[in-house]
């Protein structure tokens, strides 16, 4: 269950549809309204729904401290601003980054910023002759109406439309989905901290035995697990049972019993009845093309979101994000497409390689990095080097290992993340 906290500036009409939507959900919550202004009808609303409603001084809501302590007295995890009309500091902001929301009744990034809202909006849609508007629902940031967009609902905008009519039908598309979506979002954030996976660049060292330097990870993070359901379907000159055995041979080490899916008559059956997922490397394509045929994509989505987990290597990385476009390897067989698990919503090179041989003129690792931002905008691309891994747990994103990770986006320099930054912005 998680507490949504709302601030709001005035009537609160929006946030009584917030109060009403979740008072029987099982999903979340509104425990407590914020607002910086005494005369606002929103505490009457509160009050009447059994709600807590606390009025801060526009010192207090400018410097942020004491409405942050409350958040977490209360076990906010979720704020919505909702008719708010002041800027969130920046303490609030960075504690509640990716879980806060707020509402515009336009489509930005047209008529927003400082001093747009309410009735100012509608009148300057309608004196520019605009045909359409709506309402935008982000993200919130440092700034006034600039944070990710999450979804934008438009209405049609008449010659005779005044700023009150106007505001009358933004006002039925606010009430009718800004609830859903804050739902949406916090369905999201959920099995986000549910999800637990282990993703490693590589399974072997050079020179060391197979799986011999991730193994003690890896057992840690299986700790209470006893048997894996492993998918062996990238081993490609070597058997489905040689591969299990070799997987095995290993996991012995950390008693825990592997079985293949290779061998079930079902192997979707398989997976959704599994405990924990193993996905071993080799070749990409081969290993999505079985993925794909089996249903397995699906099957594991559903249980990684469940919380079960996940431990995948290689291009046992690669399968979990949303395309496999970022693999190294050739396409020997043809998947009926390269969409893959979809479990994060970021790429990874696995075995991200700097070095480039002494008079090779074939392209770098970098250089194919940034030809797929360049068809790719807005995918991040996480360079994944040897011996590194990243760990989703509890909602938190961490890379181990000694050696940092590459990131690539369209439009931003490429740069180094250190093992134990903060890689939260990869999560979305
Ligand atoms: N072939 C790699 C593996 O070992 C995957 C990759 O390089 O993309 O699974």
């Amino acid at each position: 269950m998680t507490n949504i906290a709302i601030f709001a500036s005035g009537n609160g009409t929006n946030a009584e549809r917030i109060m009403d939507y979740f008072a029987d959900s099982s999903l979340a919550r509104v425990v407590l309204v914020i607002s910086d202004n005494p005369d606002a009808f929103v505490l009457e609303r509160a009050r009447r729904h059994g709600v807590e409603s606390v009025l801060f001084s526009r010192a207090e809501l400018a410097d942020g401290e004491r409405p942050l302590e409350l958040l977490r007295q209360r076990q906010v995890g979720f704020v919505v601003l909702a008719g708010y009309l002041r800027l969130v500091p920046d303490g609030i902001v960075r504690a509640y980054e990716g879980r806060m929301v707020n509402i515009h009744p336009a489509l930005l990034p047209a008529y927003g910023g400082k001093g747009m809202y309410g009735e100012r909006v509608h009148r300057a849609v309608i004196e520019a002759g605009e045909k359409e508007s709506g309402i935008t629902i982000h993200r919130v940031n440092g700034a006034y109406d600039s944070g990710d967009i999450l979804a934008q609902y438009r209405v049609a905008v008449k010659p005779d439309d005044t700023p009150d009519t106007l505001a009358a039908k933004i006002h039925r598309l606010e009430h009718r989905y800004f609830p859903e979506v804050i739902e949406t979002e916090i369905g999201k954030l959920q099995i986000r901290e549910r999800m637990r996976l282990l993703l490693i660049s590589n399974s072997t060292t050079a020179g060391e035995p197979y799986l011999k330097y991730p193994i003690g990870r890896i057992g840690r993070f299986l700790e209470g697990v006893d048997e894996v359901a492993f998918v062996p379907y990238a081993a490609v000159t070597f058997s489905y049972d040689a591969y299990e055995t070799k997987v095995q041979a290993r996991f012995d080490e950390i008693g825990v019993r592997v079985r293949s899916v290779h061998r079930a008559a079902d192997p979707s059956r398989m997976i959704r009845e599994a405990s924990a997922i193993c996905v071993g490397g080799g070749n990409t394509f081969a290993l999505i093309k079985k993925m794909q045929e089996q249903g397995l994509c699906a099957a594991i989505r559903e249980r990684i979101d469940s919380g079960i987990p996940y431990v995948g290597w290689s291009a046992g990385s690669n399968v979990t994000c949303p395309t496999i476009c970022t693999t190294n390897d050739m396409p020997i067989v043809e998947p009926a497409s390269f969409a893959a698990i979809g479990a994060i919503p970021f790429q990874i090179n696995p075995h991200y390689l700097d070095a480039h041989p002494e008079g090779h003129a074939g392209e770098t690792r970098e250089q194919r990095i940034l030809e797929y931002i360049e068809a790719n905008p807005g995918v991040w691309v996480a360079g994944l080097r040897e011996g590194c891994m990243l760990q989703l747990e509890g909602g938190v994103l961490q890379l181990t290992g000694n050696r940092p990770m590459r990131m690539f986006r369209r439009g931003v320099e490429p740069f180094e993340v250190e093992p134990g930054s903060d890689l939260n912005f990869l999560l979305g």
